[in-house]
């Protein structure tokens, strides 16, 4: 038997008016990711009642097997917004771009024909951000600064893929360094408009450092242990 974290739902509501108040104090729009990776459909669920439409996952199987109960709770097919954000290996390419809207972490040129060949006509394009290693951590997922623009080309150049912006994990450093880390991708990010004006979104910030994201530019932060509680190993 599956259980809802506790206190979910005031979670979300405080993390909402959170979320709200960091962005007016920025003065730009920020969406909220639901991070759901290890909860239950039935969390998920609880969440989307509230009105909550995103939802991330890191694992393929794990997002398959909960849309599948989560259907099942339903009766029908959930309509949510599912965001792949976990490293992507080449051979889950195919699953990514059958079944999620959103993929965070391209980080190389070899991921993009097959994400655009598997990419179903009907689901419309993939939307797509190139993950940055920000802190150039040898253990971490995501291009160098130098290869945003080659990807970004490669990316822009399939019909299948929309290209949407840019997505990092900071180091866990102090808070002055996440900031610096923050203001970086707000710099690529520019320079990645410049070339590619639709490219709208920078997803940064996590439970432990949204609002400071948000504050030196996020227009997406990706929050799970603050909304569902920590999660279990
Ligand atoms: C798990 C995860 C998150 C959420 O982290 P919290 O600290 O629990 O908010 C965000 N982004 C990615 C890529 C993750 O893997």
């Amino acid at each position: 038997m599956q259980t809802i974290p506790m206190n979910v739902d005031e979670n979300f509501r405080r993390l909402r008016d959170r979320v709200e108040t960091a962005a007016r104090r920025a003065g730009h729009a920020v969406r909220l990711l639901a991070v759901s990776k290890t909860q239950p459909a039935a969390a998920v669920a609880a969440l989307a009642a509230l009105g909550q439409t995103a939802f991330g996952e890191n694992y393929v199987q794990e997002a398959l097997a909960k849309r599948a109960e989560l259907a099942a709770l339903l009766g029908r097919p959930d309509a949510l917004e599912w965001h792949a954000i976990g490293p992507l290996q080449s051979n889950k390419a195919r699953d990514v771009a059958r079944n999620f809207a959103w993929l965070h972490s391209l980080d190389r040129a070899k991921l993009v024909a097959p994400l655009a060949r598997h990419r179903p006509a009907a689901s419309g394009p993939l939307q797509v951000l190139v993950q940055v290693n920000i802190d150039d951590e040898t253990s971490k997922a995501g291009c160098t600064p130098g290869e945003i623009a080659e990807l970004a080309e490669a990316i822009a150049a399939a019909p299948a893929l929309s290209l949407r912006g840019l997505m990092t994990i900071p180091a866990p450093a102090d808070l002055d360094r996440r900031r610096a880390a923050f203001r970086r991708m707000r710099e690529l990010f520019e320079g990645l408009r410049a070339n590619h004006p639709q490219a709208d979104t920078l997803s940064m910030g996590m439970s432990d450092d949204f609002e400071l994201a948000i504050a030196e530019g996020a227009t997406l932060v990706r929050v799970g242990s603050a909304l569902f509680g920590p999660r279990k190993p």
